[in-house]
């Protein structure tokens, strides 16, 4: 039996940044999924507490939410990286070994 791996992208992996900049034109840099933050935070000054509202401008997004969930937003929408539990469909594990573990004692209650 296959069973269809959640994600196949991780966060040491090497992205594209879709960040639409001024004038209609997009980032394209390229980052790892652990230096989102700082990357839109030095190419795009995107700074602020964690309750700042933000808005996500990946690819047209637009979506306002709070400056600290910016970057789980953006890993699991647009960067496909959420591992999520295919036994209780959690969702939101950022590291392959953190969900392996979870699901050795996941009842999928
Ligand atoms: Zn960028
Ligand atoms: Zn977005
Ligand atoms: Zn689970």
């Amino acid at each position: 039996m296959a069973q269809s791996a959640s994600a196949d992208h991780s966060l040491s992996d090497l992205f594209q940044c879709k960040w639409d900049d001024k004038d209609g034109f997009q980032c394209n840099d390229l980052f790892y999924g652990n230096n989102f933050s700082a990357h839109v935070q030095e190419a795009h000054q995107i700074i602020g507490g964690n309750k700042a509202r933000v808005r996500c401008q990946w690819n047209h997004c637009g979506m306002e939410l709070n400056l600290e969930n910016l970057a789980r937003h953006v890993k699991e929408r647009h960067l496909g990286i959420a591992l999520r539990c295919d036994i209780c469909g959690r969702q939101g594990f950022s590291r392959r070994d953190t969900l392996h573990k979870h699901r050795e004692t996941c009842s999928g209650s």
